[in-house]
């Protein structure tokens, strides 16, 4: 099953005076290692579309399936447990523990999981030598680069391998050239992995290396070109 279908989202705000139609039917899949861009104007409703994908909102209407789970069938208990064990999240500021090393930041998510300490960190550490870190798998956050901050966050969220990566302005934060790592580290992982992701970015250069780029009209999913690798 495809890692990420939305199908006819519905998503309506009330903001007290009028109604504000933000999703009106929106259609997307993600297929498996496919690295689908959503390029936006502000306000087009990309972050509702990401919180509905990660199952942190519900629709009004319509469907998101994980994996071919239809997460709203689930009980509230089941879905958090399909959000923890097959999504993960990547935000413009990277959210790390500022007390763990790199390596135990990475390492968290899969002790939580259940994972032994031995196990999740020799996970870590061969995700971050994957991702260009080797050398900086024992520094704190504060002692890390911006983009080896966000290439850690990238780490830490495919940690328990998800079936689907979402992505709000992963590199809003990021000069153009720590962007480009943080980008090597989208394609590196899409090539080994398989990983598939949704990334709302307004970085063009970004957008432009990803499979392809999708953008939200009046509410809709309106696919642009395919983009070749
Ligand atoms: P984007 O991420 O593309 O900037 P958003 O999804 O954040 O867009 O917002 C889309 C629209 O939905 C905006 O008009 C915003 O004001 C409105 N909106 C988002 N969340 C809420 C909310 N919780 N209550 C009311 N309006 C909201
Ligand atoms: P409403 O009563 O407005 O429909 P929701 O059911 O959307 O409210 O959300 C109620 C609470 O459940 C929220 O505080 C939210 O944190 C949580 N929640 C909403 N959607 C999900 C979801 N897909 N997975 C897990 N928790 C959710």
């Amino acid at each position: 099953a495809d890692p990420l279908v939305l199908a006819d989202v519905v998503r309506t705000f009330d903001d007290g005076t009028a109604e504000v139609k933000v999703l009106t039917g929106a259609n997307l899949t993600v297929r498996e290692g496919e690295l689908v861009a959503l390029v936006a104007p502000s306000g087009a409703g990309k972050s509702t579309l990401l919180q509905i994908a990660g199952l942190l909102e519900h629709p009004d209407a319509g469907r998101v399936m994980i994996g071919g789970t239809d997460a709203g069938r689930l009980s509230d208990k089941d879905r958090t447990a399909l959000r923890r064990d097959r999504i993960g999240f990547i935000y413009q500021f990277h959210h790390l523990m500022g007390d763990f090393s790199a390596r135990e930041n990475v390492a968290l998510p899969q002790r939580l999981a259940g994972r032994s300490a031995r196990a999740a960190l020799a996970r870590a550490d061969e995700l971050l030598d994957r991702l260009g870190l080797k050398d900086r798998r024992k520094h704190r956050p504060a002692e890390l680069s911006g983009g080896e901050r966000q290439r850690v966050a990238i780490a830490r969220a495919v940690a328990n391998e998800p079936r689907v990566l979402l992505a709000d302005e992963p590199t809003g934060n990021l000069d153009q050239r720590t962007a480009g790592a943080v980008r090597d580290a989208f394609l590196t992982l899409s090539r080994d992995t398989g990983l598939a992701a949704l990334v709302a970015t307004h970085n063009q250069t970004l957008a432009g290396e990803l499979d392809r780029t999708v953008t939200l009209k009046q509410g809709k999913i309106v696919s642009t070109e395919e983009v070749n690798r």
